[in-house]
Order: structure tokens, then sequence, then C-alpha cells
């Protein structure tokens, strides 16, 4: 029997993205060749960038007005260092949510002088700071829209008169925003596109060149932009399997359908960790709650033992949370079916029922 995945990262995939993933690596293309034993400056996989990189653009409503997508490796926490290393010129704003955003903040401090304008890491970021004043002066403004492991999710967007960027790694593609908003998004494919391997950059061009220090080559956005994204030899396979994802998004009539289902999903199981009193979300403010990642506890921590062993015959997997929150944490990516979530609800009742 297939489990209810859950997993935070790597996480699900479609089921059919990953038989075909399979088959290519068998035979790709009808060439008689795997997908990984063939040149990546073929006409087979340069297509396959092509796809990838249009298709990210057409589910962000980002095609042909100024922005480019590339496949870099690296994972996001690179990308933590290239954002500052090509934008940060003085001083860059910071919202600082959880981990990722703490260490986005650590890398660019090694650039210049961050300016952190709100913070919820008293609370062990168990909340989304709001009503802050982004500098003017500031060279770029970032944050993380999902904090995938604390379970809170921005809903609204500050606006700002300077470039925005955002790490958007454990919900991008899971919702409609303007990204138009965004002049830099980035996000490690593991989290709702594909294997661990490669990160998606979305990048408005005018943005870059504006810093006075050399830039490496490989930590250079525009060495990989006037190479297509294909400087080096680029990570084919978590590309190949991204574009599959993408494409099986679009055939299910893209974001706004997918968030459909996604709304559906937080409703189901946050409805049942509010109802059920066994159970108690991590996130106080329910309009910071994360359509991706929920959290909670227990609230009688003698019931860990039932509830994990019942967890684990419903076939449930991936379910614990990390461990600087602890309690559990069920992240509910596109992949992952309704059913699934019903399948946890039905657990946290039948616990309940137990008595
Ligand atoms: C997982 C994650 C990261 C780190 O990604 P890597 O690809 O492992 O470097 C960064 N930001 C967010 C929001 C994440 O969920």
């Amino acid at each position: 029997m297939k489990k209810h995945n859950f997993s935070a990262g790597p996480c699900i995939l479609p089921q059919s993205v990953l038989k075909k993933a399979s088959d290519a690596v068998l035979n790709f293309n009808n060439l008689d060749l795997s997908l990984i034993e063939i040149s990546h400056r073929s006409k087979d996989f340069v297509d396959v960038m092509e796809n990838a990189r249009a298709l990210s653009l057409e589910h962000l409503g980002l095609q042909n007005k100024g922005y480019k997508a590339l496949f870099l490796q690296g994972g996001a926490s690179l990308e933590f260092l290239m954002v500052a290393y090509n934008l940060l010129e003085k001083k860059a704003a910071y919202l600082n949510t959880g981990t990722w955003s703490d260490k986005a903040i650590k890398e660019a401090k090694l650039m210049g002088e961050i300016d952190v304008v709100a913070s919820s890491k008293e609370q062990n970021f168990n909340f989304i700071p709001k009503n802050y004043k982004i500098p003017a002066d500031a060279d770029y403004f970032h944050c993380t829209s999902n904090n995938t492991i604390f379970g809170t999710q921005m809903h609204k967007f500050p606006e700002t008169a300077v470039p925005f960027i955002c790490d958007m790694s454990s919900d991008i593609f899971s919702r409609q925003l303007d990204f138009s908003k965004f002049d830099l998004i980035y996000a490690g494919a593991q989290k709702n596109m594909g294997p661990a391997g490669t990160t998606l950059v979305i990048i408005k061009e005018e943005i870059l060149g504006k810093v006075s220090r050399t830039i490496p080559s490989m930590l250079d956005y525009k060495v990989h932009l006037s190479k297509d994204s294909m400087f080096n030899t680029p990570a084919v396979f978590p590309i190949y399997v991204s574009m599959l994802t993408l494409q099986w998004l679009k055939d299910l009539g893209g974001v706004s359908e997918i968030e459909k289902v996604n709304n559906v999903k937080a409703a189901l199981l946050y409805n049942e960790i509010d109802r059920n009193d066994l159970f108690k979300g991590f996130v106080t403010n329910a309009e910071d709650r994360s359509k991706m990642n929920a959290t909670f506890t227990l609230t009688a921590e003698n019931r860990k033992e039932a509830f994990d062993l019942m967890c684990k015959d419903a076939g449930i997997n991936g379910l614990n949370g990390h461990r600087s929150v602890g309690g559990y944490r069920a992240s509910m990516y596109n992949a992952l079916p309704l059913e699934s979530v019903q399948v946890l609800v039905d657990v946290m009742k039948e616990l309940e029922r137990k008595g």
C-alpha cells in the first residue's frame, strides 16, 4: 500500500510524475538512451530546460514581464548568499520569521549591513510580524513566504518601493498571488516541485548589475542568465522531474485549481485540530497558519504512543515535527491527495473516541 506521505521535504510528488521520471531514466524520448546519460546540450534536454523555465513563468503569470527563470544548484541555502552577493551594496532589509529567514540573514551579513525590520524569534516564530517599516534606502527587502518548520505563512505582503525578494521554497505554485510584486523569487525544488538538487530562481532582470563588487561566475545571476541556465552542467534529472510536475499542474488547471484543493485540505485538518480537545495548534494566530505545513501537538503527552501507533497502522509517514518545534507537522504540498488528509483526520477522531 502506498503511504500517506506528509514529509516536509524532500516530499511527496505526483505518482504519474514518478512513473514518467522512472521511464525516462531507462529510455528517454524513445532515444534508447537514459535521460541521465545524454548531453545536456542535446536538443532533447535543451527542450526540457526551456519547457521547465517557460512553465515556471507561466504558472506565476510572469511571461513577457521582464522576468527570466533559472534552475541552479546549491539549494535555497546558496540563494541566501547569492541574493546578497548580487544585490546588496550597502544595506538590506530582512523580515525574520523563522529558521530559514535567520539563515538568510546570517549569509547576507557577509555582504553588508542588515536591517531586521521585525522578528518573531522571541516567541519561537509562532506568528508573522506585521506593521513594520521597510527603509526606503535599503537595496532590497527579503522575506520567507512560508515557514516550513514553524507552520506560519504570509497571507499578506507589504508594499515596498525597493526590490522585493522572497524565499518561496515551501509554497511556490500552491496559491495565486500577484507575483509581479516580487523582483526575485527562489525555491528549492524538493518542497513542491521535484527532487532535491535544483533551485528555481525567477529574476526581474532590471534589478541586476547595480553592485560594485566582482561576482564569481558561478554566483553571478547575469552569467547564468546569459547562458540560459546552462553555464555549467545543470541538474538534469531534478530539472526534468520539476518540468513533469509543472506539466502535471498545468494539466490539472494550474495554480488556481490546486489552490482550491489546498484550501480544502488545510481547512479539513485545522478544523479537526481546533475541534478535537486532544490536539492544539502551534500557531496561535489563525490568520498566520500555513496551508502547506500544519504544526500541532497533543494536549496530553500520555496519548503519544497510541497516536503514533495508530498513524503508523494507517500508513501515515513523515508526521514528526521539526526538532526545534516538537509535536507534529503535517505537510500538505500540492501532490498530497485530500484523501490522505482525511485519513489523518480520521485517526485523530479515532484517538478521541478511544477516550
Ligand atoms: C527547505 C527550505 C530551505 C532550504 O532549502 P535547501 O534547498 O535545503 O537549501 C530554505 N527555505 C525554506 C523556506 C525551506 O523550506
